[in-house]
């Protein structure tokens, strides 16, 4: 049993790290757009890619048997279901391909999400 003070000063953690993850994936867009200047032309070859990215190389938090604490809610155990190419939140009753989870944590449009994941 952890103490309440300790509970407390990991809580205060936790949520400072949250933080720094959010300010990271910002920045990692800010780059991206400055490394791939934007247009509109993406093809279907690229979509396929897109779509067929290994959905675990993206979610913010660790995966344990297929299961990870969701990033569309507060999370305190696990459960959002990780499989290949898209995830499965219980507790949201939602599901996120590869591209939508791109689009959730980075703010990208469809267009933008495929580029990234077509490059990446
Ligand atoms: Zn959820």
């Amino acid at each position: 049993m952890v103490p309440n003070s300790n509970r407390l000063e990991r809580d205060l953690l936790m949520s400072g790290i949250a933080s720094m993850q959010l300010e990271q994936t910002k920045f990692k867009r800010l780059l991206y757009f400055l490394e791939h200047p934007r247009d509109n032309d993406i093809s279907e070859d690229q979509i396929e890619i897109a779509k067929n990215y290994p959905v675990e190389s993206l979610l913010p938090n660790p995966v344990k048997r297929h299961m990870t604490n969701c990033f569309n809610h507060e999370d305190k155990h696990p459960s959002m279901k990780v499989n290949d190419t898209w995830v499965h939140c219980f507790v949201c009753n939602r599901a996120w391909d590869s591209i939508s989870v791109v689009r959730h944590l980075l703010g990208l449009n469809f267009v933008e999400a495929v580029k990234y994941l077509a490059t990446k």
